[in-house]
């Protein structure tokens, strides 16, 4: 107990200048339609903090994390420890960035799961301590609404246009392939996922094979815009319904370069541009395959696509390719809030907020929540 005085007190002199005393008034926060709230993701190797005045996008910082580079992949005790370092200055930044005050910021939102346990510890702990010292609600959010909902952050620069709903979202990053129905902000059903790899893994573990430094997605986008798509062939999965799955292309991917190799031991600096488009079109094919039948299915044709690996040059040609023959309104979001960012965990908690849906300050993160 006095060590939790402690902190508390600790958090005031590092932060706030004083407390409300009062309990804050939730049900008034539902109709005061005009917030600033503060946005935490750190459910993997990026923190991030963004501040949005309802919809609009004031700022949005992320610190990366290079000490992950050495090891081919993320190292979970690492991430956290490197999030504790982050989050105060990532914080900070983001709130002097948006030019707000602190008293200015009515509620703070914050990403409870998926993710690596350690990671989203950071972030909760962070939130529970600023809204229990602000004296403002709480607001948990799912990681993957987040990736959905970020269609809807609105910038000065760029006024984009909302998709309607009903609409269907592609969901591709490091942990997670799904197709989802989204009828309302926080209205969402997965349709569709991967029964094992998601495509985001599927790149990454690919580049790995190949010798690529961590993550691989964005090396193998670049480089397969030198090679030629047709040059190697990679099984393909048949799933039925509108599942995915990703486990054999890395099989097949894997014995290939395996058997290439005997014949050729450099096969893989020789024919490297040739290898990733190849791989890059069959990842393409297999998502894009589910996802028409998806829409045919549903009949629906407003189409967003989410998640890092919409970040990938080639999937965004071919999805804006299929929209034009199939007569779909398609939305891309723009590269920044593609990956892990903040400002799409702000937006979730923005219609969060107008419904009402705070959380206590007894939450505490999950490793795996589902959408819906
Ligand atoms: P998660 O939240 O599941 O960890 P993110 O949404 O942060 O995933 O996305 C990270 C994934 O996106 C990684 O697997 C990375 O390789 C992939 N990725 C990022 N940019 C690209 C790209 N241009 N092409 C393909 N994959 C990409
Ligand atoms: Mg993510």
């Amino acid at each position: 107990m006095e060590s939790y005085e402690q902190a508390i007190k600790l958090l005031k002199l590092l932060f706030f200048t004083e407390l409300q005393g009062t309990e804050c008034d939730q049900n008034k926060m539902i109709y005061n339609k005009d917030i600033v709230i503060l946005g935490i993701e750190s459910s993997c190797d990026d923190t991030s903090a963004s501040i949005l005045r309802n919809q609009l996008m004031l700022s949005n910082e992320v610190a990366g994390q290079a000490v992950h580079k050495a090891f081919g992949g993320v190292v979970p005790e690492l991430a956290s420890r490197a999030h504790q370092q982050n989050i105060i200055p990532v914080v900070d930044l983001a709130i002097k960035k948006a030019g707000v005050s602190m008293d200015e910021i009515g509620a703070i939102a914050f990403t409870r799961g998926p993710g690596l346990l350690g990671s989203l510890l950071v972030g909760t702990s962070f939130a529970k301590a600023f809204a229990l010292a602000r004296n403002i609600p709480l607001i948990e959010v799912n990681h993957l609404q987040g990736h959905v909902l970020a269609h809807f952050i609105k910038e000065r620069s760029t006024p984009a246009e909302e998709p309607k709903f009903p609409f269907l979202c592609l969901l591709v990053s490091g942990g997670n392939s799904q197709i989802i129905v989204v009828k309302d902000h926080l209205d969402m059903e997965v349709i569709g996922q991967t029964i094992d790899d998601a495509a985001g893994e599927a790149f990454d573990k690919c580049a790995k094979v190949m010798g690529l430094p961590y993550p691989g997605g964005p090396l193998i986008d670049k480089l397969a815009r030198e090679g030629n798509s047709k040059a190697f062939t990679f099984s393909k999965p048949r799933i039925p319904g509108l599942d995915y799955s990703f486990s054999g292309l890395k099989t097949s991917f894997l014995y290939l370069l395996r058997d290439e190799i005997a014949k050729e031991p450099n096969f893989i600096d020789n024919n490297k541009a040739d290898i990733c488009a190849s791989l890059q079109s069959t990842i393409i094919e297999i998502l894009l395959s589910k996802l028409k039948l998806a829409s045919e299915q549903t009949g629906i044709r407003e189409i967003t696509v989410a998640g890092g690996v919409s970040a990938n040059s080639g999937l965004r040609e071919a999805l804006l390719g299929t929209a034009g023959k199939l007569g779909w309104k398609m939305y891309i979001p723009p590269f920044k809030f593609t990956t892990d960012n903040a400002a799409m965990i702000a937006i979730t908690g923005y219609y969060k907020y107008l419904k009402g849906e705070f959380a206590s300050l007894d939450a505490v993160p999950f490793s795996r929540i589902k959408i819906g």
